[in-house]
């Protein structure tokens, strides 16, 4: 077993740390440009199957829907900001690239796709199936 303080010797760490700053000026102009978007209308092609009469009146009731769209997209993006900011602090504690959960090195492809990533591509495919299952567990029995 390795050291737990172990520093990953063979990850760039400054590549990474550009990978995650870029990400997050991304993911800040991204959520800009949707607030724009919101502000001005709603996109063609999100409303294209909507004919012209519904469309007039999708203009004066869908508003609050509208803001639900907004909200989930705001929401994820704040996910995932927190995601590289906690990533960050990582990079600076030394501790960047390990396992947050089983403390193996991740992947350095995984790292290069998804840098922000806290968990190893085993850890996270298990996070996934115990969210699955929870959700399950919450499903009505027929
Ligand atoms: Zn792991």
């Amino acid at each position: 077993m390795e050291e737990r303080e172990e520093l990953r010797t063979d990850l760039d760490i400054g590549h990474f740390r550009r990978l995650l700053e870029e990400k997050r000026a991304a993911v800040l102009s991204r959520e800009d440009e949707i607030r724009h978007q919101a502000l001005e209308e709603l996109a063609p092609e999100q409303v294209g199957e909507i004919s012209s009469t519904r469309l007039h009146q999708a203009d004066l009731a869908s508003d609050t829907q509208e803001i639900d769209t907004l909200g989930a997209l705001s929401e994820q993006n704040i996910r995932t900001l927190r995601k590289i900011d906690d990533a960050l602090e990582r990079i600076d504690n030394g501790i960047y690239g390990r396992c947050l959960s089983c403390n193996s090195p991740i992947e350095p492809l995984r790292l290069e796709t998804v840098p922000e990533t806290p968990l190893c591509q085993r850890c996270e495919s298990l996070a996934e199936k115990d969210f699955n299952s929870e959700l399950a567990a919450r499903l009505p029995i027929e």
